[in-house]
């Protein structure tokens, strides 16, 4: 199994010591259970590998930005890596600090620079000349001095799925390579914009150690060449993207990952930022689902579960494929084949097809492989309210998101004037 903190014991799938029969029958169905061991080893791993090299390890707040989680990272040191001024408000909330924060994305809008400028974020990671721009005049507003690297395109093809790979020019992501000297060489000379480092970040389910590394060294380039024109960089950013196991694959581990990278910096003393989200929060967390219906349609059979696609999107929108298991082993009949379907009106509302699985109507079901990109992916479509989020630590459960009420979901809306 993918997920090593999620184990039968006396036949019966478990979270840690928790057993998600427990789980399903204290906070309901669907529901999503983490590990917060899980978790912690994760995290330790890229922390532990990185020692002797002056380092930054920002968790990509994206990939499960529950304040429980970010919590529990937090306590260990963590950084983070921030999208939006609303997950640079999580990370506050959950403990985090805002000088080990980074802030990525392609749209950051005047107010979100503001807000990051005034807490004090470690670095804002520029994806164009515009942002450059933004950020340089808002900083003189605030009577500050921002923090910057650019994040610059390798032009690498990472060879994931396309939606989720970023490295290749034809990309929104990032600056071209070619351009960047350009480009520091114009933020060296703004008033209220200091030079820290360069960023890269490739994309994600990366499954191999190869474009991690023509990456690495186009941007080790880059870094020599500013040192040349007399622009010292002090930090290099790698980015996140590292896969994980959801069926068969063999992704480096990372110290495998880590080691690659920490022989390609040689001498150089260069600050290390790496930004895992999947690598750390993937296989710490499953979907918990019962079962309402099986049904047959001629030759296919599915069975109808209470989360759908809502719930769990990256099978609907990547083909992904996750390991589906009987939370309780119900007898001796190897099963039948089912294709995992939700309530939700598309046909593309399915969780897995073609699983062998020995299940009944009310058994339940888990995802593995759900940590990441998984609740917070979901939505309300179908006005479906979305799950409970339980983080297991040992023996404990602890309910960290309580399960919306359908009052929740159109309680921002309002009926038309009376009168009108
Ligand atoms: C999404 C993202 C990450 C994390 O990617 P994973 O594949 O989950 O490790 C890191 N950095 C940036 C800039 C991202 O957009």
């Amino acid at each position: 199994m993918p997920a090593e903190f999620f184990t039968y014991v006396h036949g019966v799938l478990h979270a840690e010591r928790v057993s998600l029969e427990e789980i399903a029958e204290s906070y309901g169905t669907p529901c999503y259970v983490y590990s917060r061991a899980a978790l912690e080893r994760r995290f330790n791993a890229f922390h532990q590998a990185l020692f002797g090299i002056d380092h930054l390890v920002c968790y990509s707040v994206k990939a499960n930005s529950n304040l429980a989680v970010l919590d529990v990272l937090a306590r260990l040191g963590s950084g983070f890596d921030i999208v939006s001024a609303g997950e640079l408000q999580r990370v506050l909330a959950a403990g985090g600090k805002a000088s080990r924060t980074v802030f990525s994305g392609v749209g950051k809008t005047a107010p979100e620079i503001a807000q990051a400028l005034e807490a004090g974020v470690y670095c804002f990671n520029v994806e164009s000349a515009a942002e450059l721009e933004t950020i340089d005049r808002v900083s003189r507003a605030v009577g500050k001095r921002a923090p910057i690297s650019f994040r610059v395109n390798p032009d690498v093809d990472a060879r994931t799925h396309p939606y989720i790979a970023t490295g290749l020019n034809e990309n929104k992501f990032g600056v071209p390579i070619e351009e960047a000297p350009a480009l520091y060489r114009q933020a060296a000379g703004m008033e209220h914009v200091e030079v820290h480092g360069v960023d890269c970040h490739i994309g994600s389910q990366q499954t191999s150690l190869e474009p991690f590394a023509d990456a690495l060294d186009r941007v080790l380039g880059l870094v020599d060449a500013l040192e040349k024109i007399g622009i010292p960089i002090r930090h290099l950013n790698v980015g996140g993207g590292l896969g994980i196991r959801y069926k068969d694959e063999t992704p480096p581990a990372p110290a495998e990952y880590i080691a690659a990278i920490r022989k390609r910096l040689e001498e150089r003393r260069l600050k290390l930022i790496v930004e895992p989200g999947r690598a750390v929060a993937g296989n710490a967390g499953a979907l918990l689902t019962r079962v309402i219906y099986l049904k047959s349609n001629g030759e296919k059979r599915f069975a109808v579960t209470d989360a759908a696609m809502n719930d769990l999107i990256r099978p609907a929108l990547y083909g992904a494929w996750q390991e589906v298991r009987a939370v309780s082993v119900i007898g001796e009949s190897a099963g039948k084949r089912y294709d995992i379907v939700g309530p939700v009106c598309e046909s593309s509302d399915f969780l897995a097809k073609d699983r062998i699985l020995d299940i009944e109507p009310g058994s339940l079901l888990a995802i593995l492989s759900a940590g990441a990109y998984g609740f917070v992916m979901s939505s309300n479509y179908n006005t479906r309210p979305r799950a409970a989020e339980v983080m297991v630590d040992g023996e404990r459960a602890h309910l960290v998101r309580r399960r919306e009420q359908v009052k929740d979901l159109f309680a921002l809306e309002s009926r038309m004037p009376a009168d009108g």
